[in-house]
This record gives structure tokens, C-alpha cells and sequence, in this order.
């Protein structure tokens, strides 16, 4: 942005273009990143960053660095996210540093990883823990700290109890050992006895949408009567049609 007084230098602002429509901190923290890589490219401050995205091409203002709360709603503060990416990046550093790889942990964004396929093998291959998905970092941390850093090591630590009569209409908890032990026999373990009561006209109702837009396009309904069923499938090509299709 070219100065509006003299005396003062031109503003450079970074810009993102993101498809999605509802960003993620994720979004900003890059956008904090970009800041602060060209801010000390240019050795000036680069105080303001935008993202513009979704199918309305909105713009999200980002302070990368500031240090005051602004109140207008598309202006996002930043102490904190700068002061994030600065931690991260020293993480980054302290990992780029040690002449060992990182300990391998598949995680959320192993999809999205150029190097899925080859860390997948090397998890297969070792049978880690981190093939668990459900598992916390900090779940996985107690049993390395037991000295379990495999699924089949886990599987043996499984235990059934049986539960005081108190819990009885509570929920089981999830075992993970229970899980790594389903791997290992290659069974189906069922945890409690299921009872089907259905009384009255079942019915199953499938909504489907995109989370992104706040859309639903498709609603499934499934009418049990005697030994056959009715089916209904009701689509909705576009925003108007989503009231039709919920009132039908
Ligand atoms: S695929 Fe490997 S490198 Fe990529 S995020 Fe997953 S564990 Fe990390």
C-alpha cells in the first residue's frame, strides 16, 4: 500500500487466497509465518496480512504482529499468533538442528503429506503406536513413558473387568488396548451385549452437507414398515431448495 503521508515508508501487506470459506487458525498462523519471512526479507515491519477466500471472496484482515485488540470483527489479533509462530519455528529449528530424524508419528496431516505412503510403511513396518488414530499425543506419551511403543505390545495389555453395578448404565469407556488387541486376533470385539428395542415405525434419516458452506444437499429417509420399506431421497440443488427439501 503506497503511503498516504510524506514521510512515511509504503506499507507491503501479504495476501493469501484460500478456497474454503470458513478459515482455521491454521490459515492465520501461515498467514504470520508469510509476514514474518518477508518482514525480515525487507527489514521493515509487516504489521497487516490478508486472506481472502470462500465462494464470496471475503477478506479477512490478519494483524501478524500487533500488539492492541482491535475491535472490528474482521480484524484478528495477533500477539498471540506471532508470538506462536515464533515458538514453532524455534521447534522447527531445535528439529533441523539434531542430526537424528524426528520420532515418526502419524498424525491428521499425514493425508495431505507428500510423504504418506513412505511413513505409512515405515509405521506398518514398526507396528507403531501412532497406527492407533484415535490415540492423543498425550495417551501415546504415558505408554512410551510404560515402555509400549507398539500395537502389539498394547494388545496385551488389555484386561476385561467386570464393571460394579453402579456403572452399568453408564457408557464404556474407549481401550485402545482393546483395539490393538482386535488387530492382533482379527476379531470384532463387541464391548457390552446390544439390545435392538424398537418400538413403533423405525425410521433412518440420513442428512448429508458441506460443512464449508453450512449445506445441506441431500436428505435420505428410510421408513421400516413390516418386512419392506419406503425410501425417500430428496435433493437440493442449490440454497433455495434446502428449506423445500427440510419441510418435504
Ligand atoms: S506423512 Fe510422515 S512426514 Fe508427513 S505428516 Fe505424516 S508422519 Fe509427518
Amino acid at each position: 500500500m503506497p503511503s498516504e503521508d510524506r514521510g512515511k515508508s509504503a506499507q507491503f501487506v501479504p495476501i493469501q487466497f484460500v478456497f474454503r470459506n470458513k478459515l482455521t487458525k491454521d490459515d492465520r498462523l501461515q498467514m504470520a509465518f508469510d509476514a514474518l519471512v518477508l518482514s525480515q526479507l525487507l527489514g521493515r515491519n509487516v504489521s497487516l496480512g490478508k486472506i481472502i477466500h470462500g465462494d464470496d471472496h471475503a477478506t479477512l484482515k490478519v494483524r501478524t504482529g500487533a500488539r492492541t485488540t482491535e475491535s472490528a470483527r474482521t480484524l484478528v489479533t495477533s500477539k498471540g499468533l506471532a508470538a506462536e509462530v515464533r515458538k514453532r519455528l524455534e521447534k522447527v529449528a531445535a528439529l533441523l538442528s539434531n542430526s537424528e530424524p524426528p520420532d515418526l508419528v502419524l498424525n491428521r496431516h499425514c493425508a495431505e503429506c507428500e510423504f504418506q505412503a513412505r511413513c505409512r510403511k515405515i509405521a506398518v513396518e514398526k507396528d507403531d503406536i501412532s497406527l492407533l488414530a484415535s490415540m492423543s499425543a498425550m495417551e501415546r506419551q504415558v505408554l512410551r513413558s510404560k515402555g509400549i511403543f507398539t500395537v502389539t505390545q498394547l494388545s496385551y495389555t488389555f484386561r476385561p473387568r467386570r464393571r460394579p453395578k453402579r456403572m452399568r448404565d453408564k457408557r464404556e469407556k474407549y481401550h485402545h488396548s482393546l483395539k490393538a488387541l482386535a488387530i492382533r486376533e482379527k476379531k470384532i470385539h463387541i464391548v457390552g451385549s446390544p439390545e435392538l428395542k424398537i418400538e413403533g415405525t423405525p425410521v433412518y434419516l440420513d442428512v448429508e452437507g458441506l460443512p464449508d458452506r453450512d449445506f445441506y444437499y441431500l436428505i435420505g429417509v428410510r421408513i421400516g414398515h413390516g418386512d419392506s420399506a419406503i425410501q425417500h431421497s430428496l435433493w437440493a440443488d442449490t440454497v433455495e431448495d434446502e428449506g423445500k427439501i427440510w419441510r418435504e
